[in-house]
């Protein structure tokens, strides 16, 4: 069936500016690390961002090795983009990656500009596109000068083939660096993509003020703790869940699920409810209550998830008393 989308898809999603810049990001964002590879079912990825997109997010997040096999995230997009999405590609923030090991030898993982070219180059191909929209350094590289890996970004939005440039899980220091380095060059850093969740809270002492301070962006990822903040794992591990799928790259598996994590889990979900949520919904909305935070980056695996998570959009404001609980909770 030719997908036509739908006529209200900008009735309900909020959009907030991506730090200083001119770009506004909807509030969720859609990342395909997980779901959307090779070893994944093709009409579940195509219902997915069909959903999403009718939905009102019009940000999807990739990067070169998201799959698996590494690369097949970009070529399922890719297929399914010029089946359904070419029309709204005026419409569309796609972002993509290079700093994790993709290929074999020295040229293939890091920092240089050697592999973030070809990195791109790569991807941009798998996809199908003329440019993306956003071209992140995924991870930092102590063995690769900063002005060497800046160099690069700046490098490639002069040569047409993104329009924005961003770092990920860059800490305070580094990213101050690279944010200094990229004003010089006059490629200002749009977005930062630092890990943040309820259980992982680091980016509280000191580079959410840093970004807020610079006007740079930012999109939390893994804001579910890779589905650990949901109601799913409450009794138990069910057999399609993350946990229990073994995927490798980075997903997590049972270890994760520890008691200790639980106990907690159970409270949040009883203060969800009380809130009128589910678990998911309060966890999105709390990564979204910071007005430095622009966009939310979910992962899902079935259509029902985006429905679901993305009514956190309704409700992210949270009482004191609620925001001490929490605290008290995560202890
Ligand atoms: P989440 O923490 O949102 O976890 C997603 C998982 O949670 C889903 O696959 C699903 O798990 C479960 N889930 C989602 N919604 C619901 C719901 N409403 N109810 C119950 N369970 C739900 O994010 P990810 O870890 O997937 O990361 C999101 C994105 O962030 C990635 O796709 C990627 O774009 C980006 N990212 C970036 C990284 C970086 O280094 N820059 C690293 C990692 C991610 P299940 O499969 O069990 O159903």
């Amino acid at each position: 069936m030719v997908y036509t989308a739908a006529t209200d898809r900008y009735q309900n999603m909020q959009f907030r500016k991506c730090g200083n810049s001119g770009l506004k990001l909807p509030l969720v964002s859609l990342g395909l690390w997980h779901n959307f590879g090779g070893i994944d079912v093709f009409e579940n990825a195509r219902n997915i961002l069909r959903l999403a997109f009718d939905k009102g997010i019009t940000h999807f997040d990739l990067a070169n090795n998201y799959g698996p096999p590494p690369g097949s995230a970009e070529e399922t997009f890719g297929s399914i983009f010029q089946k359904d999405f070419k029309p709204y590609r005026d419409e569309l923030i796609i972002s993509t990656k290079a700093g994790w090991g993709m290929w074999p030898g020295p040229y293939g993982d890091l920092g240089s500009k050697k592999y973030l070219v070809a990195s791109l180059d790569q991807s941009l191909k798998r996809m199908g596109l003329e440019y993306v929209d956003i071209f992140y350094h995924h991870r930092p590289d102590p063995d690769t000068p900063l002005e060497e890996t800046m160099g690069a970004l700046d490098l490639i939005v002069r040569q047409g083939k993104a329009l924005y440039v961003g770092i990920s899980s860059y800490h305070p220091a580094e990213a101050a660096k690279a944010i200094a380095i990229l004003k010089e060059l006059g490629t200002p850093c749009l977005i930062h993509q630092p890990k943040y969740s309820m259980f992982d809270r680091w980016i509280e002492n000191g580079l959410l003020d840093l970004l807020g301070n610079e006007g740079v962006g930012c999109i939390p990822f893994s804001p579910l703790a890779q589905g650990l903040l949901t109601n799913k794992y409450l009794h138990g591990i069910p057999q399609d869940s993350r946990a229990a799928s073994h995927r490798g790259n980075g997903a997590m598996d049972e270890d994760a699920i520890t008691n200790e994590k639980i106990e907690k889990v159970k409270k949040l979900n009883a203060l969800a409810e009380q809130r009128g949520q589910s678990l998911a919904q309060m966890a999105l909305a709390w990564v979204i209550k910071d007005p430095r935070v622009t966009s939310v980056l979910i992962g899902v695996s079935k259509p029902g998830q985006v429905t679901d998570s993305l009514q956190c959009i309704n409700n992210y404001a949270f009482s004191n008393d609620e925001l001490n609980l929490i605290n008290q909770i995560l202890g």
